[in-house]
């Protein structure tokens, strides 16, 4: 049995027909045996959408209430999706960054993690749920809601893998994993099978923007295996891993 800690990025969440979706590769993972928690990002361009209601009543708008109104995009995602997985007939939990145990400093809009103390995720594994995070958020010392920076639930999937101890950590998303160059521009781009988090932090420090340079970066320092993948296909990735592990022994390669 697998520990698994399972990203799925605002594209792959998109609409409720996405979210029924992403239950259904959530409890398949589960079905076969694993552990998973997930981390979710907001709904398709929520996000913006938050950031141009908020700028059509404020131009500046005090950070703190920018933070708070920004939390809310992936608090939708993580209820939907916990209610999503339990229509699959699997219970599941969702928890804020806050109830997840997501410590940061005070930097709103780009708030750096401190701490991760997933208690209640780690509980909710144990009973056998499966635990859904809000990604992209945590909280301060004042006990105010903070947000990690555009893209910032990569770096909170992984965070989480790390303090859960988990096997792997896996970002979905809308192509199948990393390639050379944009597929979606260049199509005779190929696919990167597995890759070192040196040479995607080369790629990203290029340009390429697959992952958040912040969760190639936590990923390295914590030697956490990353698989990039596609949310829409079955088809195999790109495995960031460091050296001298194996790839083939990583768990939920199918
Ligand atoms: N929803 C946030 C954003 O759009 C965080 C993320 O997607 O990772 O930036
Ligand atoms: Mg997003």
């Amino acid at each position: 049995m697998a520990l698994i800690v399972q990203k799925y990025g605002g594209s792959s969440v998109a609409d409720t027909e996405s979210i029924k979706r992403v239950a259904k590769r959530v409890v398949e993972t589960e079905k076969k045996g694993n552990k998973v928690a997930v981390v979710v990002s907001a709904m398709g361009d929520t996000t913006d959408d938050l950031i141009d209601q908020a700028l059509s009543i404020d131009s500046s708008p005090p950070e703190r209430e920018m933070d708070m109104l920004m939390t809310a995009g992936e608090r939708i995602s993580m209820s939907l999706l916990a209610m999503a997985i339990h229509a699959e007939g699997s219970r599941a939990h969702s928890f804020t960054g806050q109830q997840a145990g997501f410590f940061t400093d005070a930097r709103y809009g780009a708030a750096h993690i401190k701490a991760v103390r997933p208690d209640r995720v780690k509980n909710a594994l144990s009973l056998g749920d499966i635990a859904i995070v809000a990604g992209f958020q945590g909280i301060n010392a004042k006990g105010d809601a903070t947000t990690l920076g555009r893209g910032g639930s990569d770096t909170s999937a992984v965070a989480l893998a790390v303090a859960l101890g988990a096997d792997i950590c896996e970002i979905y998303t809308d192509v199948d994993g990393i390639f050379t160059a944009d597929p979606r521009i260049v199509p005779s781009a190929r696919r990167i099978p597995s890759i070192d988090y040196e040479s995607i932090l080369e790629m990203a420090s290029c340009g390429s923007k697959v992952l958040a340079l912040r969760c190639v970066e936590y990923a390295q320092r914590f030697n956490m295996p990353l698989h990039v993948r596609s949310s829409f296909s079955r088809r195999p990735g790109t495995l960031v891993v460091p050296d001298g592990i194996d790839p083939r022994t990583l768990p939920n390669l199918d």
